[in-house]
């Protein structure tokens, strides 16, 4: 495993090069959006200012030219997540759109009446709604896993969930708000025992984990490009292809379709049967870059130092007179969510502000899970590739003053 030179690395981040409030800008806030390097930042301008097309339609060379550029992308994919056919790949905004394209299509094909949807406690709102719309819609049930007190899922809970009623399990491979990364291959496992699909939500592991879809043998992974470096407003949902090829379409329009008449109309093959419209094709052009810029970088190295940077801020963090790491374990992505006794999480948001800081405070979309812990919302510092040890110094030099001014 290579080793990183972090500052060569930083170069490549315009944005963090930057005083927010009279202080050099420390980012913080990773695992709401990752910035993003110069190699996906120009892939946008390239688009617009050479290759502007609309995309499969168009015989000429421009459009020619930005359908290639968006099908590479999906082939880059494929190899990225390890899925068998490029076919299985489809594009959407984003997780959250992955999530609902499945609730939706698969919902209405195969949830009928007292059937049982499995989430867990540790869902982000994404993984929660779209499936509480179709419950409702199709008459279906949500049961959701326990969480234990240090954030991990309780096992045993989600197997005595598990029925022949099953027909999905949905659960996230790594949770935002805290960070546990959860044994997705075995939740898997147990759930085709009962018959069940699974949905895995990427969003908190394309950037720090190895994703194989094939070695998980996942029905569904949903990503969003801007959680690893890419722009927002993309993202991938893979499928296996014999179920895409069994589910109805998600939305209508334009490529979705083979034959329109308003009689009957056929519908394209996957992955296009679940495209329809014009797609966000400059970002989905910029999207490989961005996930390049990972492999090019090493998703193991970028572990190691990320899972250095975490044990670090632990340790400092920990020093603070009053601070509880809230859910807490081994095996997690670089995420600390955490609160101080007596100031309230928004509080130390904005005094981490004033000095350059930027995290994230509040329930982080995961209502279920603050309720669990009996909070509102928690302090949650993310870390990325391009972080440091002195920005974690700095912040728990910040946390210091916290403590001293406010405290009550
Ligand atoms: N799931 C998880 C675990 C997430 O962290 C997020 C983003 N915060 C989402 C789903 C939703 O992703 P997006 O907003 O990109 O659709």
């Amino acid at each position: 495993i290579k080793t990183l030179d972090i500052s060569k690395i930083r170069e490549e981040f315009p944005v963090l090069h930057q005083e927010v409030n009279g202080k050099p800008l420390i980012y913080f806030d990773n695992a709401a959006t990752n910035q993003k390097p110069k190699v996906v930042i120009n892939a946008l301008a390239d688009y617009y200012k050479g290759y502007n097309a609309n995309i499969h339609r168009g015989i000429h060379t421009l459009a020619e030219k930005a359908t290639k550029a968006f099908e590479e992308t999906r082939h880059y994919l494929k190899g990225f997540l390890n899925a068998k056919e490029v076919e299985e790949i489809i594009f959407t905004k984003g997780t959250s759109e992955g999530i609902n394209l499945v609730a939706s299509s698969f919902g209405r094909k195969f949830l009928n009446e007292g059937d049982e949807i499995v989430i867990s406690g540790l869902e982000h709102h994404s993984n929660i709604v779209p499936w509480q719309l179709i419950a409702e819609e199709r008459g279906a049930i949500i049961k959701a896993i326990n969480v234990l007190d240090n954030g991990t899922l309780d096992m045993d809970h989600y197997k005595s969930l598990l029925s022949n009623k099953t027909k999905i399990v949905a659960v996230n491979h790594a949770s935002n708000s805290l960070g546990t990364i959860n044994p997705v291959k075995e939740i898997i496992q147990e759930a085709h025992n009962v018959g069940a699909k699974v949905l895995i939500d990427g969003a908190q592991a394309t950037a720090h984990l190895n994703i194989d879809v094939q070695d998980l043998d996942c029905d569904f992974y949903a990503i969003s490009a801007h959680k690893c470096y890419g722009p927002t407003g993309t993202g991938a949902l893979y499928g296996k292809r014999e179920l895409l090829e069994a589910m109805p379409p998600y939305q209508g329009g334009g490529e979705m379709i083979k034959e329109v008449s308003f009689e009957k109309t056929t519908y394209n093959d996957v992955p296009y049967k679940f495209e329809a419209g014009t797609p966000n094709i400059a970002d989905v052009i910029a999207f490989k870059k961005a996930l390049e810029f990972i492999d090019e970088t090493g998703k193991e190295s970028i572990a190691v130092h990320e899972e250095e940077l975490l044990q670090y801020a632990r340790q400092k963090f920990l020093t603070i007179p009053g601070l509880r790491i809230v859910g807490d374990s081994d095996h997690k992505v670089s995420v600390l969510s955490f609160l101080i006794e007596g100031i309230h999480p928004f509080d130390i948001g904005q005094m981490l502000d004033a000095g350059g800081i930027a995290v994230r405070t509040g329930h982080h979309c995961t209502q279920p899970l603050m309720d669990h812990f009996g909070i509102e919302g928690t302090v949650r510092a993310s870390f990325s590739v391009y972080n440091t040890k002195e920005e974690i110094d700095r912040m728990t030099e910040a946390l210091q003053r916290v403590v001293k001014f406010l405290k009550p």
